[in-house]
């Protein structure tokens, strides 16, 4: 049994925990130099509102020269913990910003905010310093911060907030519902958007709980004059639903997945067309 055989094998020695230690190591190395050595690229993914476009959300993506692809979820926690967040962060904000100027007046771009980022002092100056060097109006720019980020309802992180709201860019809560929760970040801080986590989208179509989750979220935050995203949606199902419950906004694969930079112009001239075509 898994008792005997535990015995005199000592865990230290297992080749698979070394293998994943030495790549953890392997991987933090090449990390650091990620930046200097631009293998950071971001992608875009398209967010709809009443049928139409109205912007996309900036996805940092990590091509390691050897290893390839590395999703976000492998990597952003480890320059987090390591210092690196605040750097590479600012860097997706600038790039994202250029990319915008690209597209029609009135499409936003969203950008995620890590913890990490969110309490570096200066950090309001800074994205509005980058706003005006890039020349994007502060209306264009949505930044996305999760609760975890809040962590704490602090005299400083409402101040932050409501510098941030003051310039007049936008803040979504994201991954709402799967954190911590709390309704009193929803009392608290300024924000214009709750971003229902698609954990709670995926089985919409058969779950009466999310349902009932959902519809409760969409409410709650019309009540308290915020919009409501959905992410995740993936099927027309999910999309229909959504829609006859009253949530603004749509992102997920069924619109379409994150794209790169040069697809994008591609996808609004489609999406543009589609919407003049739908006005005639
Ligand atoms: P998020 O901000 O909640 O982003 C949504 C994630 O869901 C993205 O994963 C996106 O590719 C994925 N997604 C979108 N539609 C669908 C769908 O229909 N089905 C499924 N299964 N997934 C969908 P991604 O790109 O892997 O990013 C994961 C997380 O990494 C993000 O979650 C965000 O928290 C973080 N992240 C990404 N880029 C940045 C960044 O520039 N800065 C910071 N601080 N965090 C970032
Ligand atoms: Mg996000
Ligand atoms: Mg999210
Ligand atoms: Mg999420």
């Amino acid at each position: 049994d898994a008792k005997k055989e535990g015995r005199g094998r000592a865990k230290a020695y297992d080749p698979t925990m070394l293998e994943l230690l030495e790549q953890r190591e392997l991987l933090r190395r090449s990390l650091r130099m990620a930046l200097e050595q631009q293998q950071f690229y971001v992608e875009y993914q398209p967010i709809a509102e009443g049928g139409c476009i109205v912007g996309f959300e900036a996805l940092l993506r990590w091509h390691h020269p050897l290893l390839g692809k590395i999703p976000p979820a492998a990597f952003i926690p480890m320059a987090e913990a390591d210092g690196m967040m605040p750097d590479i962060g600012a860097w997706v904000l600038e790039q994202a910003c250029r990319e915008a100027m690209k597209w029609p007046e009135n499409y936003l771009v969203a950008v995620n905010l890590s913890a990490a980022e969110f309490l570096t002092s200066g950090l309001t100056d800074r994205i509005s310093h980058t706003l005006d060097v890039v020349g994007l109006p502060p209306e264009r720019l949505e930044l996305e911060i999760t609760e975890s980020v809040l962590l704490e309802r602090t005299v400083n992180n409402i101040d932050t907030l409501n510098t941030l709201n003051l310039l007049g860019l936008r803040i979504s809560l994201d991954d709402f519902g799967t954190e911590y929760s709390s309704l009193s970040y929803l009392k608290t801080f300024p924000f214009d958007t709750i971003k229902i986590d698609k954990y709670f989208i995926t089985d919409l179509e058969t779950d009466l709980k999310s349902q009932a989750i959902v519809r409760c979220i969409v409410n709650l935050a019309h009540d308290l004059d915020m919009q409501v995203t959905a992410e995740g949606v993936e099927t027309p199902g999910q999309a229909e639903w959504l829609h006859s419950v009253g949530c603004d906004r749509l992102q997920g694969y069924l619109l379409s997945r994150p794209l790169p930079v040069e697809a994008v112009d591609e996808f609004i001239k489609g999406a543009e067309a589609s919407k003049s075509r739908a006005r005639q």
